[in-house]
């Protein structure tokens, strides 16, 4: 994948990334509905990418904080900030980019916090709450494979 740059709506920050897969998730779930006033788009990033301008963080759980541009508000990014294999983890938000990237939306986390007005067309990989949870959720087996 190349590396991109993109922009918040009003300018002041400038993000270059480059996507980790040429596949967008949109997240349906409370936080990111209230974040973006519907669902949240992004792509994985992978390491190394950059943020020139007045980015603020906002600690949205104990695992991951939420960055956005000061001066307009514009979501950036999604990381995990907790310890362990998952940590630096960036979804960036795919809407910075120009034609979001060019990449396809092929996964919708949340779906059962989807509100019923709306919905993607097309058919895509969906999970719940239940099934995200499981996902992230250390194992409980004690197993470490
Ligand atoms: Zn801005
Ligand atoms: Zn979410």
């Amino acid at each position: 994948m190349p590396e991109l740059q993109g922009q918040c709506m009003c300018g002041a920050v400038t993000v270059t990334a480059t996507p980790a897969s040429d596949a967008l998730g949109a997240c349906h779930c409370d936080m990111c509905r209230r974040w973006t006033s519907s669902a949240l788009v992004t792509f994985p990033a992978q390491p190394g990418y950059a943020a020139l301008g007045p980015v603020k963080t906002f600690t949205s759980s104990d695992w991951a904080e939420r960055a956005f541009c000061e001066e307009c508000g514009s979501a950036l990014w999604y990381r995990i900030t907790l310890p362990g294999e998952m940590h630096g983890q960036t979804q960036i938000a795919a809407g910075l980019f120009d034609n979001a990237a060019g990449n396809t939306l092929k996964l919708e986390l949340y779906i059962d916090k989807k509100p019923e007005g709306y919905a993607f067309a097309g058919e895509r990989r969906q999970m719940t709450e239940a099934e995200v949870m499981a996902m992230y959720a250390p194992s409980e087996e004690g197993d470490s494979q």
